[in-house]
């Protein structure tokens, strides 16, 4: 091992710089990881997009499988692949000592330095292990697919309930599978159509584009209630004003998305509809994840492309722009 690694620097909006930089050293309780793959987030994308958090020391990439390097707190052999549950917070405030680092109020000053790199270190403690039979890729889907896990239990639907997804990225693929395997009956929305067959053969029972059709009366041909559940996994702003529109009297709304636009709450008001939100996935709800795609090998195949360290800014330009596949992991060895 050198002392310097390779890594990918969010210089502004849009623009991505690869540069040389001493291997980080793990601090107190931290561990230091070679990152195998780390997959390209939704949220990295809207990051990328903005330019939010950019600046000289912004490495991003959270959905990081890893070979643990160096583990001080003597938790890991070297050589143990993981994945990462990504949130770093202080371990002192209230909502660390929850267990809930997301909320942390004093987060740590290098939860910048992230996945996309050749080596990264992170609380030895936020390692979960990756058994053999798991492949990188279908690792990578642990942060995902650990959401949308998190929104199905949150959103605890009853046995055959109507479920509509909308926006049928990572989140939203994840989320089919997830409510197909909770016993729903789901309804998928993408304007994309290579993303509405990943949803059939993820088990969606009927799919459509919800710019040119009436979600809501689509799906009263199910059932006349409409959708019991709709979880909104486009970030767009007409994705968010809609889901209120597609999803029943009573239903319980995910907003999975990460918007930041107003909304007119009218139709859930009248229609009394609860909606809540996730912003990440638990400890658990990964572990659940790592066990749901050794039952669901399908899902990998929403995996669609690999790229080096000096591919990513290509690569987010095409998802930034709808082309390019669904989810992209970064190979910091290519
Ligand atoms: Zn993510
Ligand atoms: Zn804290």
């Amino acid at each position: 091992m050198g002392a310097t690694m390779r890594a990918l620097f969010l210089a502004e909006a849009r623009r991505l710089e690869l540069r040389e930089v001493p291997i980080p050293q793990p601090r107190k309780g931290e561990a230091l990881v070679r990152v195998r793959v780390c997959g390209i987030c939704g949220s990295d994308l809207t990051v990328f997009k903005t330019g939010a958090l950019a600046g000289p020391g912004t490495v991003l990439g959270h959905e990081v499988v890893a070979d643990v390097v160096d583990d001080p707190t003597g938790t890991w052999q070297p050589g143990t692949r993981v994945v990462v549950y990504p949130p770093r917070g202080c371990g002192e405030c209230y909502w660390c000592r929850r267990g809930e680092p997301r909320h942390c109020e004093r987060p740590d000053d290098r939860r910048r330095w992230g996945g996309f790199a050749e080596y990264a270190v992170f609380p030895a403690a936020h390692l979960i292990e990756v058994a053999d039979s798991v492949s990188d890729e279908a690792a990578a889907l642990a942060d995902p697919l650990g959401v949308a896990l998190r929104a199905v239990s949150i959103a605890d639907p009853e046995p055959g309930a109507l479920a509509y997804v909308n926006g049928l990225g990572p989140i939203g693929l994840c989320s089919v599978s997830a409510l197909v395997t909770a016993g729903c009956v789901v309804l998928a929305g993408d304007l994309i159509e290579e993303r509405r067959r990943h949803a059939v053969r993820l088990g969606a029972s009927l799919t459509l584009d919800p710019t040119r059709e009436d979600v809501y009366e689509v799906a009263r041909t199910r059932h006349p209630a409409g959708p019991r559940i709709a979880f909104e996994c486009s970030g767009t702003a007409e994705g968010l004003q809609d889901i209120f529109d597609d999803a029943g009297p009573g239903a319980v709304i995910g907003i999975l998305g990460i918007p930041s636009t107003p909304v007119l709450l009218l139709r859930m008001t009248v229609r009394e509809q609860r909606a809540f939100s996730v912003a990440g996935p638990t400890v658990d709800s990964m572990r659940a994840a790592l066990r749901h795609v050794g039952e669901r090998p399908e899902l990998v195949e929403i995996v669609t492309g690999r790229v080096g360290l000096a591919d990513v800014e290509a690569a987010m330009t095409g998802l930034v722009a709808g082309e390019g596949g669904v989810k992209v992991l970064v190979d910091p060895a290519r």
